[in-house]
């Protein structure tokens, strides 16, 4: 996946700012092909979430449903569409749950930031295949 780096930035804010809980948001952009011939996810735009898991923020997160679709209509608006998600650990490695599993979607790319000590420590990025499997994918930081 490529991010920008404003868009890279806005995420380690907002994994700092919702400690100590973990925070979440998503990712609007376009699938284009690289110059490899390969789909890759490009974000765009952010857009940080609330975390509304009832219990467990420190170990979770949740997007409502409604604020997802907001997001989604948001992103058609400026003709994008959501490429994925992401979200940070809190002094446990930038490795995926069972529940990120879950709820990753096919072709959307999970990013993951890990904070040890309220520090950013690992970033990791997912991706789930629509033809299925969890592969761990390289994120490309676009300089201005
Ligand atoms: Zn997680």
């Amino acid at each position: 996946m490529r991010l920008p780096r404003r868009q890279f930035e806005i995420v380690q804010e907002h994994a700092l700012r919702a400690y100590p809980y973990e925070c979440c948001g998503l990712f609007a952009g376009k699938r284009q092909r690289n110059h490899k011939g390969e789909m890759e996810n490009v974000v765009y735009e952010i857009a940080p979430c609330e975390n509304v898991l009832y219990e467990g923020r420190e170990k979770g997160f949740e997007i409502s449903y409604s604020e997802y679709l907001e997001v989604e209509r948001e992103a058609f608006g400026l003709g994008y569409e959501i490429v994925g998600s992401y979200h940070s650990h809190l002094d446990s490695p930038a490795v995926p749950s069972n529940n990120d599993i879950n709820f990753a979607t096919p072709g959307h790319s999970m990013l993951i930031i890990a904070l040890q000590n309220r520090e950013p420590a690992a970033v990791t990025c997912w991706l789930r295949r629509a033809e299925g499997g969890f592969h761990q994918e390289e994120i490309r930081v676009i300089e201005p």
